[in-house]
Parts: C-alpha cells; sequence; structure tokens
C-alpha cells in the first residue's frame, strides 16, 4: 500500500516494544504496566515507557520495510506513533513497492504503524 508517500506496515503482536532498549535493545523482562519509566540496566538510558515504544515500533517497521520489501526510507522525520494501534507520520520512501499481501495480515497481526 502507498498513500501520499506513505507505508503501512504490521509489526507482530508478540513484538516486545515497551520491553526493548530503543537505545542498546536490551530487554527489560521485569517492566510491569504501570511503570510509565524505566532504566536501561545495559546502557543505564532513561525511557518514557510510550516514547521508547514508539520509537521502537517505528524501527521494527523500518526494519521490515527493508527486510521484507526491499524499501529504504529517505526521509526520517519526527516520529509520532504511540504503542498499538498508532500511527507514525513525515516518512517519504522510494515509490517502488506496493504491498500485496496487506490484507492478509490483519487477522492474525494487531499492532501497526504508518511510516
Ligand atoms: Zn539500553
Amino acid at each position: 500500500m502507498e498513500w501520499l508517500g506513505k507505508h503501512f506496515v504490521l509489526v507482530d503482536r508478540f513484538f516486545a516494544s515497551s520491553k526493548l532498549c530503543s537505545r542498546c535493545g536490551w530487554k527489560n523482562n521485569n517492566l510491569i504496566l504501570r511503570e510509565r519509566e524505566w532504566t536501561c540496566l545495559a546502557c543505564g538510558t532513561t525511557h518514557e515507557r510510550d516514547e521508547n515504544a514508539s520509537i521502537n515500533l517505528k524501527n521494527e517497521g523500518l526494519r521490515i520495510l527493508k527486510e521484507e520489501k526491499d524499501i529504504t526510507i529517505i526521509h526520517d522525520d519526527a516520529p509520532t506513533v504511540g504503542t498499538t494501534g498508532s500511527y507514525a507520520f513525515g516518512d517519504d520512501v522510494r515509490p517502488k513497492e506496493i504491498f500485496q499481501d496487506l490484507f492478509g495480515q490483519f487477522s492474525r497481526k494487531k499492532e501497526s504503524i504508518t511510516l
């Protein structure tokens, strides 16, 4: 799908967007829901939970685009993604791909972002 230069990417519902350190990739398996802020034990970065998750979702979306669709984002504006069902806007991509399998993934995926 390509719409006004944006790509809609479905991220696996089990992707640990809140628990991963967006800076170094360390996974905080002890993070509980009411913790809004946490500090990475590997690199020491303090994260605001939703902001960290949005960065991870964006990065995961970019990874999926690159690895599975061979699309590279060439302009990367500030993300405005949240967790489940939220969106990031402002990226342009090389117009070379159309997602044909998009709707086949809806039934088993939950989290999504638009890049
Ligand atoms: Zn870290």
